[in-house]
């Protein structure tokens, strides 16, 4: 692995031609979560914990129709809320968290999601994860998103070494420019279902194989 790390060369020098080669190979990478506003993004990434983004956008299609304000989320006996999101599995605690926030976002933000940081993470059940993702959609990204196919793809890549996703998040803060924060986990994500993909990279038809230590051609 040094040997190929010291043939590719450093991340610093690699890090903007694997960004603009991953922009142009996956120019329709975005978020596949569905939402039309704040809130309904919000609701949408609290729900994606330990399920697919197929099953969560079912799941709201419907739930999106009946629940429209915060003040929805509260109006409706708690076991209602659980029936309605059911499929997207760990019901009780999501149903929890999602009544936690929305009573706070009632009480404190004026029945608005709120757009600093630090508030966001202030919600309950909402992790530096879903604050990420909720800040990036909106313009405003406070940090990197971390998922399993960053993780993979960051390690491959060799820019990181790390295991734990904040260190892996603060690993890549470092190195990508914060004018692609917000693009840069879509990119590595859609790669790693399309090309580098857990158990079976396909190096042959990688678009930057040539500036991957883990390549597998050559
Ligand atoms: S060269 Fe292979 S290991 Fe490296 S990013 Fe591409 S598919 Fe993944």
């Amino acid at each position: 692995m040094a040997e190929a790390r010291r043939r590719v060369g450093p991340k610093r020098d690699r890090i903007r031609p694997i960004i603009d080669r991953l922009a142009v190979e996956h120019a329709d990478a975005r978020i596949a979560l569905n939402f039309a506003n704040p809130l309904e993004l919000l609701v949408s990434v609290m729900l994606s914990a330990q399920t697919t983004d197929v099953n969560v956008n079912r799941v709201t299609e419907t739930l999106f129709r009946k629940y429209r304000r915060p003040e929805d989320y509260l109006a409706v006996p708690v076991e209602e809320l659980e029936r309605d999101i059911y499929a997207t599995g760990f019901y009780r605690q999501k149903a929890k968290s999602l009544r936690g926030t929305m009573r706070m976002l009632v009480e404190e933000y004026g029945s608005e999601v709120p757009t600093d940081f630090d508030a966001l993470l202030r919600l309950p059940g909402v992790a530096r994860k879903t604050a990420n993702v909720v800040a990036a959609e909106r313009g405003d990204p406070q940090g990197i998103v971390v998922d399993t196919h960053v993780r993979r793809l960051s390690q491959r890549l060799g820019f990181t070494r790390e295991e734990d996703p904040v260190k892996i998040e603060r690993d890549l803060v470092k190195l990508v420019p914060r004018s692609d924060w917000a693009r840069f986990p879509h990119l590595l994500i859609w790669h790693g279902r399309r090309v580098c993909d857990a158990r079976r990279p396909a190096c042959e038809r990688c678009v930057v194989s040539d500036l991957c230590p883990s390549s597998r051609v050559g």
